[in-house]
């Protein structure tokens, strides 16, 4: 699985110091190149030893993907308005 190779949203509760801690995320809703695994809670969360994953990625339009997987060697996440947007998305 392609690895979070930065993440730029602080406010996850799974970054810490721009790196994903989540073991696996999930990218897309169908149309934009959302990270569906954002989101804010009170502490930071996953696995502070391991550097996050994409374990999945709906968005069938972007160049990486294939069969709904992600085959891009690393992605960059980062804040885009409220939202978490993967900004290695290419269009085809
Ligand atoms: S690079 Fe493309 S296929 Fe990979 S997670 Fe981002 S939008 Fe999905």
């Amino acid at each position: 699985m392609p690895q979070v190779a930065v993440c730029q949203v602080a406010d996850c509760a799974y970054n810490q110091d721009s790196t994903c801690h989540a073991l696996a995320i999930t990218v897309g809703d169908g149309t934009h190149a959302r990270c569906d695994t954002f989101f804010t809670f009170p502490s930071k969360g996953g696995d502070a030893a391991a550097t996050g994953r994409v374990g999945a990625c709906k968005v069938s339009g972007c160049l990486h993907n294939v069969g709904l997987e992600c085959q891009a060697p690393g992605i960059t996440v980062a804040a885009l308005q409220d939202a978490a947007d993967c900004l290695t998305y290419t269009m085809r």
